[in-house]
């Protein structure tokens, strides 16, 4: 253990921590300006599947050769009543299972506001009994797996009016009916609080936690079933199914069963402690992620890649390094908070600094830092290693085009942002505890470079 745990701490932060209070006008444009081109780059990803041949450049060539007005008329989505009947049911056969399978009660991360909510951990049954559905129903015939991604025009409608709608109603719930106004945060700009979300944690009732279900189960469940659609309609295009798509479609299987196998976990992660229900993990959750994090599968089923037998061992040995370290680095800082450092890592005792933080209704709270195992290697080995299943994910597709790495690109800025806002936060919680634990663990993300 560092000399800093055994000293009594004497500067306590003031519970500062958590999203931004206060919203200046560059936050108020970024704001604004990430929730008009996040939607449109996802429907120029669409264009350019179907129109251009997995080309984002050619898209965009044609965008700014036609006008971006003449070419979004020619190009828009269509609604299809289907499409949206048939999301309408996917997200009430989720609520229903969210609601009523069996499932552990956990506990979260004590709120700002010294709230300790309580969750239901059922996501695995929800997630499996969904798949068996859906893949018995098209072994015997009765649907066809290739639905959704024939259907996924007009879904691409059905999710993002959802995404939006949802948005709209968690940010007037937080103006309006807060479920915990403690933890509320109103910045003072409209548009920071739709995108950045008014509660943190807004429920129906005591128990039905609307973050929590929207943040796994209609885009998460959804991410597997989409996967093997588009294997399936890669099948019925090619009389068979390539490795690349069954490699990639393996990667996408363990990082979802993971989430759910590890769903307790999950309720202690920045998603649900610190991040507040806006249009980020509304629309985020529901829209973008189902659509930006198939990208992969879809550009597959129509622009096949083939990869040698060295080439898949190779992207399979580093994929799942990668998911190895995740795994190890994110049950670690679990592990031994939940035994208060009385333990062991890598067979040797835990070194940890010992920090309390207070919360807005005054009280003083315990915690630790873990300077050992993956968190002493660098402050956040478990985003490098999910950049290393994500870059294995993109390479099944080969390095032709930009667009099926485009989860690659976007998952680097977002752990790269999300590093620097935990550690912001983190800073305010723990002071200079939190400055300590820096100096004993210099590198951010990779060790030995950043
Ligand atoms: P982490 O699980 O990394 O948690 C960060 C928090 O851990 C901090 O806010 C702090 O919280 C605590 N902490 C920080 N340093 C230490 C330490 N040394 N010892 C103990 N606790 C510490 O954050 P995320 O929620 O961002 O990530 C969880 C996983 O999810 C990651 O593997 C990430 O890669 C993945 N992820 C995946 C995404 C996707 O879309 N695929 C998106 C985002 C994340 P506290 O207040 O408790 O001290």
């Amino acid at each position: 253990m560092s000399d800093v745990s055994a000293t009594a701490i004497v500067e306590i932060t003031a519970p500062t921590w958590g999203r931004a209070s206060k919203a200046s006008w560059e936050k108020t444009i970024g704001a604004f300006l990430i929730v008009a081109a996040v939607p449109t780059w996802l429907h120029m990803n669409w264009i350019a599947l179907e129109q251009y041949n997995g080309s984002i450049t050619a898209a965009l060539r044609a965008a700014s050769a036609e006008g971006p007005i003449t070419f979004a008329f020619r190009h828009f989505p269509q609604f299809s009543l289907q499409a949206m009947l048939g999301y309408a049911f996917w997200l009430l056969l989720q609520a229903f299972f969210y609601g009523y399978l069996p499932g552990t009660l956990c506990y979260g991360q004590r709120t700002p506001g010294g709230h300790l909510l309580t969750y239901t951990a059922n996501g695995l049954l929800a997630w499996a009994i969904t798949h068996v559905l859906f893949i018995g129903g098209s072994v015997a015939g009765m649907i066809d797996p290739a639905m959704i991604a024939k259907h996924w025009e007009g879904l691409l409608v059905a999710v993002n009016t959802y995404g939006f709608v949802l948005a709209i109603l968690a940010q007037w719930k937080g103006y309006w009916a807060p479920s915990f106004p403690e933890d509320r945060k109103i910045s003072g700009s409209v548009i920071f609080d739709f995108w950045a979300g008014v509660e943190l944690n807004p429920r129906f009732g005591k128990y039905w936690d609307f973050k929590f279900f929207h943040n796994g189960r209609p885009g998460i469940v959804a991410w597997t079933l989409i996967d093997f659609s588009w294997a399936a309609y890669q099948y019925q295009r090619l009389g068979h199914v390539t490795w690349s798509m069954i490699i990639v479609s393996m990667f996408h299987l363990i990082y979802v069963i993971d989430f759910f196998y590890n769903e307790d976990w999950y309720t202690r992660t920045i998603d649900i402690s610190h991040d507040h229900f806006g249009f980020m993990l509304a629309w985020g959750d529901t829209t973008f992620l189902p659509c930006l994090y198939t990208l992969q599968v879809q550009y597959l089923a129509r622009y096949p890649t083939y990869l040698s037998r060295t080439q898949s061992l190779a992207l399979l040995a580093f994929g799942l390094t990668g998911y190895a370290i995740f795994r190890s680095a994110n049950f670690q800082r679990d592990y031994v908070r939940a035994r208060d450092g009385k333990c062991q890592l890598w067979g040797k005792q835990v070194q940890f600094i010992r920090c309390k933080y207070t919360t807005s209704d005054g009280k003083e709270h315990q915690s630790l830092l873990l300077t050992s195992g993956w968190w002493g290697v660098s402050r956040h080995a478990n985003y490098m290693a999910d950049l290393m299943q994500a870059w294995a994910m993109c390479a099944t597709c080969g390095f032709t085009h930009f667009l099926p790495w485009s989860y690659f690109f976007f998952m680097s800025i977002l752990l790269y942002h999300r590093s620097l806002r935990d550690e912001k936060r983190c800073h305010s919680k723990y002071g200079k505890h939190w400055e300590e634990y820096c100096r004993q663990v210099p590198y951010r993300i990779v060790p030995g470079i950043f």
